[in-house]
């Protein structure tokens, strides 16, 4: 049995209580782990209070070099983590893999940033004769990291390196379904020289750990990605603590095909921006809109790459795409489905359950393509988080831009063009808080702040932007009358 972090040791649940992870491809028990309820969240959360002076008057090169031993020792193991993603949360092992080097290489980025003398404040000349002003970033203190199950590691990193180069103490939260490797990594990462209580992991429901993380005074600030609705009530929750939040929220991206696109290159771009991790990303292609002129080649291309697709337990080394993680996930995407085909829209590709071995005991569903599907169906409205994908096709740009706007989310975006100034006319257009040109969500770049706008949240995570919401400023006034 695997075992919570607090305080820097093992933790179990006074009450005894376990939950069981299991293998979304195979139903198999994969682990079980303690389940903690408001006691051990707030023992969590004290260990990571009485820390807090200690790790924030740290000298920054010391942190860095601590994270960096961690991270060292999270790279000798990134067979080992990967493999436990993969059973827990249903991904290829190939895309484990990477999720697992791309939690290190977070770790390292806000490490050598921190030793780098980048968390800097600043001087102001002020206009009294003989004073001067001086701006100081210190740490927040306590910060609770609450992560969703579809990327738990890149996720737990987003917040955890951030927070921690920058001198505050944190308490992380996994999803229930997906704790098996966040705990490994938190273990690896303790073995790194972390002082005890520096970084603690919990798990248990939102509704118990996750209130207790927001409502707890010590707790000051709050790195939540996951649900838009869920993001609006720790929002409001938050708010009578006054803590600081950052909301990483649901997303909806269009992807805008021109007249003139390599159509290669787009559908490529679309099957995989997509299809990856089974449809479950936030930032995946999930809305498209392709110019009439090309628009038969592009459907006829993308309906092929989802049929070509090698849908198999993420544990084959061949397989390119999972389950989806859980059987109520693929339920929407089937009701999504059938509403739009409800409505008069023509299937491309895909649309049913895979059936026989190996699929009976998983919850895997066909890469799945539509099209002619009416403005007023579900798919245009909500998140679609799974292999669904519903093509348009407009009669211009301007009808693109408009459409690719009319959505509540306003996460990411792309655009194919041969033409430079069209495309920076598209993007300038979209309402969104990242944009592709001629490419689709494949690297999250730590140099680059990614955030939404609209409901699909606010503040940032990567890039040396994040200082911003993982420090606050000091005005520092010195000499003058
Ligand atoms: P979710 O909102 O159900 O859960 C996310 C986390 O919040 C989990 O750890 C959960 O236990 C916790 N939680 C749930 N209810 C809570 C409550 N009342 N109080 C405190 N914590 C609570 O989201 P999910 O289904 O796990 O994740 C999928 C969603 O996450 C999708 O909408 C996806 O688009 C979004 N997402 C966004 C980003 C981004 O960066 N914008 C990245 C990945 C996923």
């Amino acid at each position: 049995m695997s075992t919570m972090v607090i305080d820097g040791k093992p933790a179990s649940a006074r009450s005894g209580a376990t939950l069981e992870i299991h293998d979304p491809a195979t139903g198999e028990l994969v682990d079980t782990v303690p389940q903690a309820g408001v006691e051990e969240t707030r023992q969590a959360i004290d260990a990571a209070h009485a820390a807090f002076r200690g790790w924030a008057d740290t000298p920054p090169q010391k942190r860095a070099q601590i994270l960096m031993k961690g991270a060292g020792l999270a790279r000798q193991h990134i067979d080992e983590v990967a493999s436990l993603l993969t059973r827990e949360q249903g991904k290829p092992l190939r895309d484990s893999k990477i999720e697992a080097e791309r939690f290190v290489e977070n770790i390292e980025y806000y490490a050598m940033l921190s030793a780098s003398g980048a968390i800097r404040g600043k001087h102001v000349q002020l206009s009294v004769p003989g004073a001067f002003g001086l701006v100081v970033r210190r740490p927040i203190g306590v910060v609770g990291a609450i992560i969703p199950w579809n990327f738990p590691l890149t996720l737990l990193a987003n917040k955890i390196a951030p927070a921690l180069a920058m001198g505050n103490t944190v308490v992380a939260k996994p999803a229930s379904t997906t704790p098996l490797s966040t705990i490994r990594l938190v273990e690896l990462m303790n073995q790194g020289g972390l002082p005890p209580g520096v970084l603690n992991v919990v798990v248990g429901p939102g509704a118990v750990v996750g209130q207790e993380m927001i409502k707890n005074p010590k707790v000051r600030k709050i790195g939540f990605t996951g649900e838009t609705q869920t993001g609006k009530q720790v929002m409001a929750e938050a708010a009578s603590d006054l803590k600081h939040v950052t909301l990483e929220l649901g997303g909806s991206d269009p992807a805008i095909v021109c007249d003139d696109a390599d159509i290669e290159q787009a559908s490529k771009a679309i099957a995989i921006g997509r299809f990856f991790n089974a449809g479950q990303a936030c930032l995946a292609v999930k809305r498209v809109f392709v110019h009439e002129a090309v628009f038969d080649q592009v459907i006829e291309k993308v309906a092929a790459r989802a049929k070509r697709l090698k849908v198999l337990p993420g544990a084959d080394p061949s397989s390119q795409m999972g389950p989806m993680h859980t059987a109520g996930g693929r339920e929407t995407i089937e009701g999504q489905l059938k509403d739009a085909l409800d409505r008069g829209a023509r299937l491309l590709a895909g649309g049913n359950r895979l059936k026989g071995e190996p699929f009976d005991r998983g919850y895997f569903f066909e890469p799945t393509v539509i099209t002619e599907v009416p403005p007023d169906a579900r798919v245009w409205r909500e998140e679609t988080f799974g292999p669904l994908l519903p093509i348009a096709r407009v009669k211009s740009l301007d009808e693109a831009i408009e459409r690719a706007n009319d959505s509540e989310f306003g996460l990411g975006s792309s655009v194919f063009t041969r033409d430079i100034k069209k495309a920076q006319q598209t993007i300038d257009r979209l309402d969104v808080g990242y944009a592709w040109i001629n490419q689709v969500n494949l690297v999250a770049y730590d140099e680059l702040p990614f955030g939404g706008t609209k409901h699909s949240g606010f503040g940032k995570e990567h890039g040396i932007e994040v200082l911003d919401f993982y420090t606050e400023e000091k005005s520092v006034v010195m000499g003058g009358v």
